[in-house]
Order: C-alpha cells, then sequence, then structure tokens
C-alpha cells in the first residue's frame, strides 16, 4: 500500500545501493550492473532495498543476487507491522498498553525482517492467562519478576513469556494435533 506512494529508485540510489553494500566486491559497480539492478528493482524503493540488503548482509553468504532482495522486500512487505515502528505516536501520547503491543509487533517484524521462524511455543503460549504475571490471553507478559507469594520469574528471553506461562501452554495444548 505505502509502497506505490514511496518514490521510485533512482539511478544513483542503485549505485549508491550497490557501492554501500559491496555487492558487486571491492570493484565500484559497472554501468551494465547498475543498469540491470535498477531494471530488476524497480517498483521497490530506496528505503526498502537498504533494509533488505542490510539483512543480507549479515546472513547471506556469497554473492547476492537482485532476487535475494526482493525475495526479503516481499517478506518485509507482507508483515507491514514493520513500518508501524515509525514514531508515528508522540510520546506523551503513548500508553502501556500501545507501547507492549508496539515491542510486540517489533519483535514480529525483527522475525520476519530476520527470516526466523516464530518458535510455536510462543504463539501457543500467548493464548493463555499467564499464571504469573496474570497477563490474559493475547497480552505479552508484564515485567513482573516477582509475584506476591514470593516466587520470582525472569520473562524467557526468546519469548518474552515467563516460563509458567509457557509451561501452562505445554500442558493445555500439548497433546492437540
Ligand atoms: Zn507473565
Amino acid at each position: 500500500m505505502s509502497a506505490e506512494t514511496q518514490p521510485p529508485l533512482t539511478r544513483s540510489e542503485v549505485r549508491a545501493l550497490l557501492t554501500h553494500y559491496r555487492v558487486t566486491g571491492h570493484a565500484p559497480p559497472t554501468d551494465a550492473a547498475v543498469d540491470t539492478w535498477l531494471n530488476e528493482l524497480r517498483g521497490h524503493s530506496a528505503g526498502e532495498c537498504h533494509a533488505a540488503l542490510t539483512v543480507l548482509q549479515t546472513q547471506h553468504h556469497g554473492r547476492i543476487a537482485p532476487a535475494d532482495v526482493i525475495d526479503r522486500i516481499r517478506i518485509a512487505r507482507a508483515h507491514p507491522a514493520g513500518r508501524a515502528a515509525v514514531p508515528a505516536q508522540r510520546r506523551s501520547g503513548i500508553t502501556r498498553e500501545r507501547a507492549v503491543a508496539a515491542r510486540d509487533r517489533g519483535i514480529d517484524a525483527v522475525y520476519a525482517a530476520m527470516g526466523w521462524a516464530r518458535t510455536p511455543d510462543r504463539d501457543a503460549a500467548i493464548g493463555v492467562r499467564c499464571p504469573f504475571c496474570k497477563a490474559n490471553s493475547g497480552q505479552a507478559c508484564g515485567p513482573l519478576s516477582r509475584d506476591r507469594l514470593g516466587r520470582r520469574e525472569r520473562r524467557d528471553r526468546l519469548t518474552g513469556l515467563h516460563p509458567s506461562r509457557l509451561d501452562a501452554a505445554r500442558t493445555t495444548t500439548g497433546t492437540t494435533p
């Protein structure tokens, strides 16, 4: 949707991208290479290409082809939540719930951008109420690390959820096909 409103990629942007990410190796990109890439990447914005190449550089070994970039952009477009991470709301207007929701969308966007699979554990656990911090189904766990009974739990680093919630999800949904 907003992709159409973004300015089309220009020749000098393509040259800058290829040079910056050393897509053509240490030699500067040739005019022919710039032409090819400009042609292939038509319809994608410079910002999208930057984001895609940043990700590709960290996880792609070997020569990056235009198709790799387009693939990566397609994944990012399929998860437009990533764009919601721009500071659309001024800080004063951000409620705690919105901040938590934004963080969750951010996590989703990072997973999508990195091409990581979401852990099924987290998807299942978010659907049950947290027995520790009492976060409702669908809500992320709060930062509570000690409850009224004095039990201590730290949120799991990978999922951001309390371990007892993950356990609860495993025992309630573990046997369903
Ligand atoms: Zn919790």
